[in-house]
């Protein structure tokens, strides 16, 4: 078998999993929701269907000091174990194992009545929180034992108890949270007494047929943070208070370390966990930027632990485990680690769901049934619009034909998977383009569709896409000022001095190009993977399976030290700044990269600032010329010495054909219906949505 790691059987205390993979732990806001706990038995249903064995749920507080939020659903009362009994009777139905994780967030929390073991603000909190008295610590304990047990109750195997991300245990762990003098501070013991009180308890209370996961944070990359003596300690300690299984947490989330997001190579962290693995005798389960098959057997082959932890791959795709093991990994839609519909929409208090998936989440509303009246559709764009259009329409019977101009599937995709931590696009491409095929697409490409090509169909969905907005100011139609087309498709060089226009996602994107391709002349963009050619882009595991080549670069950047030598793995940051000047401005006052996304925009911008790009707002352009770029700064008049200005000002909308048809429906999706924040998430989530009903 072609992962033989993957489906080797693991059987531990009185429980056997059929492979070596659990969906792990990831908040989806749907207990929250109207009609919420069907809509996450049906999420859950569909997981263990596709051959999820074991899933471990998103955060439940045990109590209402210890939720993130002032809304979030809580595991407190009878009622509370009641709601959950569906979600456990499905999973249950559809034969896997379900265990509830306990997060408590301490000074986490985002509501006034946050608690902790010392009275110190996170930093990423506006609240200050109560530092808690010894009786209140017993009280919180007693709520922990008190929340495993309604789990029982509510049908759960087990709980996981959430020991990282530097929410509560994790902050009575180690210095930096932990000033208190009493038995619960101080020593090393005493910091641990808090987890292992948890976690002995829960074990004397709920007898051994339950299972009790314990997630220990192995990396915590903040200042004052616990040593890899103090860590594998506590794995010791935790295994012998009666734990079945040991699970990884890299970083707290106050760190300023990205562990998750699209430019982590993929395995980072896993040698983190074999060395837990190699001090303990209970099962120890890794996670972190594992994302495709061949990823997952690598680290089980090279012993870093006994288990994978996946969350967002399982968003992307809930028969990610059947296909791995039926032959058919070159079909799985794969996790770019974007987090712009999960992570991000948890953040802004809305649904999670998955930007290559939109169905995510929302099982129980977006459906592509058979249709009882199939249609000839003529879909032209292929990019992420059309293409998952025409997927979704044909799954559903009808019978679809794809035109589109380039000689390539994926409009500007094929732009973005050139981007230095981006090329988990080339997954993306990869699986778009062989779901075509399997759906019986016909594709034409090198094709520009006029109205004469439709007459045989009966409706016509325009997927046209976008056109760059150009810039006006004198000295704007000098050949040196060009578009982020132009650079991207290689028409025009990067000049060592340049002026980027617009600061959004496209203008950070532009400029992190830049920056290496001074890097690397000879080769200068660095993408993970192994063919650089499109031809490759159908097989399956286009990227290497653990970026191992990449990890020391990125380790080293960020000032991770994966040994432990040093307290928390907090090593020093190697900067190096860019060989090229660059400025990347905007016209609004605010600070530059104010709009990206939450749990990715300070990645952005710390990376930018380490490479020394100069980040103005408040810009006025005057004119260009052989001086550079004349610029109004907050009032201020100024020259950026620049010999190239790359535009990046955003994208208007190209959907002139749809006017040109007049004889049949047409359906405008993507960028040309509505260019003005468009990206990824939004052109599959339309043409998922129109197709489910066209
Ligand atoms: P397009 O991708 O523009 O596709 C339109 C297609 O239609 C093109 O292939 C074009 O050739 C074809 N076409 C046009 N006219 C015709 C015709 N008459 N006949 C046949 N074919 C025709 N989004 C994100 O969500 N996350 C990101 O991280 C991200 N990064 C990006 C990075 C870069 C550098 C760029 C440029 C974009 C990025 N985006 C990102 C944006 C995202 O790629 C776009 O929003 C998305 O591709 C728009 O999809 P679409 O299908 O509407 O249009
Ligand atoms: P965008 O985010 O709307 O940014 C456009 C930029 O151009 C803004 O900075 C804007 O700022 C400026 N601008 C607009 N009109 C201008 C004009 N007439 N003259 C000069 N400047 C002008 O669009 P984008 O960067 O093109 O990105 C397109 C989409 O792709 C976005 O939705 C984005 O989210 C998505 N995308 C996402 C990512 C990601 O990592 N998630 C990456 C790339 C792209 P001022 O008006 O202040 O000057
Ligand atoms: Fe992965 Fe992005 Fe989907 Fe989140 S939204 S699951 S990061 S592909």
């Amino acid at each position: 078998m072609r992962y033989s790691h993957l489906f080797t059987p693991l059987k531990f205390s009185h429980w056997q999993l059929n492979n070596r993979v659990i969906m792990g732990s990831m908040h989806t806001n749907l207990e929250e929701s109207e009609n919420g706990f069907e809509k996450l038995a049906r999420f859950y249903q569909e997981r263990v269907a596709g051959g999820v064995g074991l899933i471990i749920t998103g955060g439940i507080a045990p109590n209402h000091s210890g939720a993130l939020t002032a809304h979030q659903a809580l595991m407190q009362t009878e009622q509370d174990a009641q709601n959950h009994k569906v979600v456990t009777h499905r999973v249950h139905q559809a034969g896997g194992l379900i265990c509830m994780q306990i997060l408590h967030a301490g000074r986490y929390g985002y509501h006034p009545n946050i608690v902790a073991p010392s009275a110190i603000q996170a930093p990423i909190s506006p609240f200050l929180p109560a530092e808690l008295t010894e009786i209140q610590i017993e009280q919180q304990i007693a709520d922990f034992v008190n929340s495993a047990k309604l789990a029982q109750q509510a049908g759960y195997d087990g709980v996981e108890i959430m020991g990282s991300e530097g929410y509560l245990i994790n902050q009575f762990l180690v210095a930096r949270t932990n000033k208190r003098t009493d038995n619960w501070g101080g020593s090393f013991i005493n910091r641990c007494r808090f987890a292992l009180e948890i976690v002995s308890q829960i074990r004397q209370q709920l007898g051994d047929k339950f299972i009790i996961i314990y997630r220990l944070s192995m990396l915590d990359l903040v200042e004052q943070g616990s040593s890899i003596d103090e860590v594998v300690s506590l794995a010791k300690q935790i295994e012998q208070a009666g734990a079945n299984i040991l699970n990884s947490g890299i970083g707290w989330h106050e760190a300023r370390i990205p562990t998750i997001a699209a430019m982590v190579p993929r395995a980072t962290f896993t040698k983190m966990s074999k060395q837990i693995k190699q001090q303990v005798n209970i099962p120890v389960v890794t996670c972190n930027r594992i994302n495709m098959p061949d990823t997952a057997e690598q680290v089980l082959a090279e012993g870093d632990a006994d288990l994978i932890s996946m969350a967002r791959p399982f968003l992307a795709d809930s028969d990610w485990i059947n296909k791995a093991k039926n032959g058919q990994t070159h079909l799985i839609n794969t996790c770019i680690a974007c987090n712009q519909a999960c992570l991000d929409h948890v953040f802004e208090g809305k649904l999670a769901s998955c930007l290559v998936n939109p169905r995510a989440a929302h099982e129980t509303e977006l459906n592509f049934t058979l249709t009882a009246q199939p249609k000839k559709l003529a879909v032209v764009g292929a990019g992420p619009a059309g293409m998952a259009f025409s997927i979704y329409a044909a799954q559903r019977g009808h019978q679809v034909s794809l035109f589109e101009a380039q000689p390539r599937l994926g409009g500007q995709l094929n732009l973005a998977k050139q981007i230095p931590g981006k090329s988990e696009f080339y997954e993306m491409l990869r699986y778009f383009k062989n779901q075509l095929i399997e759906n019986k697409v016909n594709i034409k490409l090198n094709h520009i569709a006029t109205p004469a090509d439709f007459n045989e169909f009966d409706e016509v969905i325009v997927a046209t896409g976008v056109v760059p907005r150009q810039v006006d100011f004198p000295g704007a139609d000098s050949d040196s000022v060009v578009s982020y087309l132009d650079i991207l498709t290689g028409k025009t060089q990067p000049a060592d001095a340049v002026a980027i226009i617009g600061a959004g996602g496209i203008g950070f994107d532009i400029a992190e190009y830049v920056c290496h391709f001074a890097d690397k002349a000879e080769n200068p963009i660095q993408v993970n993977i192994k063919p650089q050619d499109d031809s490759k882009v159908q097989q399956s595991g286009v990227l290497s399976a653990k970026e191992t080549n990449l990890v020391d670069e990125f380790t080293d950047k960020w000032g991770i030290d994966l040994n432990l030598s040093v307290r928390s793995g907090l090593g020093k940051a190697k900067v190096e700044k860019s060989a090229k000047t660059i400025f990347l401005l905007q016209r609004k006052t605010d600070k530059v990269g104010a709009g990206l996304a939450k749990t990715t925009g300070w990645i952005h911008k710390m990376e930018l600032k380490q490479q020394g790009v100069a980040m103005l707002s408040g810009v006025e352009y005057k004119k260009f010329d052989h001086q550079g770029l004349h610029i109004n700064c907050n009032g201020e008049a100024q020259i950026l010495p620049v010999k190239q200005v790359i535009v990046c000002a955003g994208q208007e909308s190209l959907a002139e054909l749809a006017s040109q048809i007049n004889d049949k429906p047409v359906h405008i999706i993507g960028g040309a219906y509505l260019a003005n924040q468009l990206d990824a998430k939004n052109a599959i989530k339309q043409a998922a949505v129109l197709a489910a009903k066209i």
